[in-house]
């Protein structure tokens, strides 16, 4: 019951957000008039600069709809595994956002303009590095491979806009969802999804192999894609994976992937490390406080291989830390940095522990060594803002901050907390610019215009400031495509 009439509402939430964006985009009568028509020349109807204009919207909006994974580490771990991937696929425009979702769906999907999308449930249920880079790169495949543009559907019976719009709308249905009966509603978006994604056996098939092809090259192991399918039909027993909605899975496809990595040359097998860890600590994030009590990551002595067991005493550490445990906590993360001494991600555990514990000034005191050899690593500077905020020294926060948002200013974290703490230090004008950069990286272009229009007033005696205001306002309202509200 519950159910249904959330997939209801999951239903009226996705006719709402076509219908809002049919008005801003004002389509045709007829929506194949906005396409080239699609010759013997092999034309594809939208080039790969359109795709990626209209991705870089996209991105905003799914940003704005759905929730991302904030753990710094999380994010510095996927996007380096993704570009290495990338590196060795033959995806041309090598622009690429990797989006990762803080959902407990195993799903993952490649969007035209250069998005991947990565579910932190995919990243929970895959055994090792190796199988999540064979997703990747099978989604790289789909992009490389033009496949979207070469669908049938996507040509004539749907403008492309709407597709990816539709694909954005489903997550809006599952992000507002709330806690309880999300995995029913996600299947019931995922099947809408499924139908806006899905591509022909053939799309599939040449995926599987381009992405085979494209693991070889990056020196990693082509069975894990027929791993990776494997550990997929382990979970088949409820509801199949979302993952298995837009990519059926018969056995053939199974077969085919081992029966190339066969064919292939060896390659040794990778350090794993990282990817445990950052398993680690999605699962932790991820689990209730009673899962917690009960002992998560307790038995980390029994595990092996090593990975395994550094990266269960690993989380571990931060869970103790967490319940205020400070001495079995500090002793289980030295125990782990002992032996995995240089990892940037064991470093920033020692000091979280230290966080965690509220003692900033150790924490501060560990990080500075680490930040003196990597004074740009992004996750070491959001800790070291983490630990300046608890300190209550608002003033080093902020530098930090804003060093991460001239570093990379995609981060939304980076600036929804830099409005926070510019509140706190009486910068009101800082605070509107902040919000505005937030509201335009979530895809509220007027929301982001509203605020430097505060922020403009509040300069008005200051000339440069004003002009680079309105400077600002200018390339928001000439990307976004957003008419200013007219009157009142
Ligand atoms: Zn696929």
């Amino acid at each position: 019951m519950e159910f249904l009439k959330r997939s209801a509402i999951a239903l009226s939430l996705i006719t709402l957000a076509l219908g809002t964006q049919a008005q801003v985009e004002k389509p045709s009568d007829n929506p194949a008039a906005d396409l080239p028509q699609l010759g013997n020349t092999g034309t594809l109807v939208t080039s790969l600069e359109e795709e990626y204009t209209l991705g870089k919207q996209i991105v905003r909006q799914f940003r704005g709809q759905a929730p991302l994974v904030s753990d710094p580490l999380v994010i510095d771990y996927m996007n380096s595994l993704a570009f290495y991937i990338l590196r060795h696929s033959e995806v041309e425009d090598r622009r690429i956002t990797l989006l990762v979702f803080d959902l407990p769906v195993i799903n993952a999907f490649a969007a035209p303009g250069g998005i991947i999308g990565m579910y932190s449930g995919m990243i929970q249920f895959m055994e090792n590095e190796g199988q999540i880079a064979s997703i990747l790169a099978h989604e790289f495949a789909h992009l490389s491979q033009r496949h979207y543009a070469r669908n049938v559907e996507y040509n004539a019976s749907r403008t492309w806009r709407n597709l990816l719009l539709g694909l954005g709308s489903v997550l809006v249905a599952v992000s507002s969802s709330g806690d309880t009966g999300i995995a029913a509603l996600t299947a019931a978006a995922s099947t809408i999804a499924a139908d806006r994604l899905s591509f022909s056996r053939e799309n599939e098939r040449e995926a599987d192999q381009i992405g085979s092809q494209t693991l070889i090259n990056a020196k990693i192991d082509p069975d894990h894609v027929a791993q990776a399918f494997e550990q997929m039909q382990k979970a088949n027993n409820d509801a199949p994976p979302e993952y298995l909605l837009t990519h059926p899975l018969p056995t053939s496809r199974v077969n085919e992937a081992r029966l190339r990595a066969r064919q292939s040359e060896s390659f040794p097998a990778r350090d794993d490390l990282g990817f445990q860890i950052i398993r680690a600590r999605l699962q932790l994030a991820s689990s209730g406080p009673q899962a917690k009590r009960d002992g998560l990551f307790a038995n980390w002595r029994e595990l092996s291989p090593n990975s395994n067991r550094y990266a269960a005493a690993y989380a571990r550490a931060l869970l103790l830390a967490e319940l205020g445990e400070a001495e079995e906590a500090r002793r289980l993360i030295r125990w782990v940095r002992k032996r995995v001494p240089d990892r940037i991600s064991v470093l920033y555990a020692e000091a979280e522990v230290e966080v965690l514990l509220n003692k900033p000034e150790r924490a501060l005191a560990l990080l500075k060594s680490a930040l003196d050899r990597n004074p740009r690593n992004l996750p070491l500077l959001w800790l070291n803002a983490r630990a300046h905020k608890i300190a209550e020294d608002a003033t080093a926060a902020l530098r930090t901050l804003e060093l991460m948002a001239h570093i990379d200013p995609t981060q939304i974290h980076v600036w929804y907390q830099l409005a926070e703490l510019h509140g706190l230090a009486g910068n009101i004008a800082q605070v509107h610019k902040s919000r505005a950069e937030f509201f335009y990286l979530t895809g509220r272009d007027q929301q982001a215009l509203d605020h430097l229009e505060y922020a403009l007033e509040l300069a008005r005696h200051n000339f440069t400031e004003a002009e680079r205001i309105r400077e600002r306002m200018q390339e928001i309202s000439g990307e976004g495509g957003v008419r200013r509200r007219r009157g009142g």
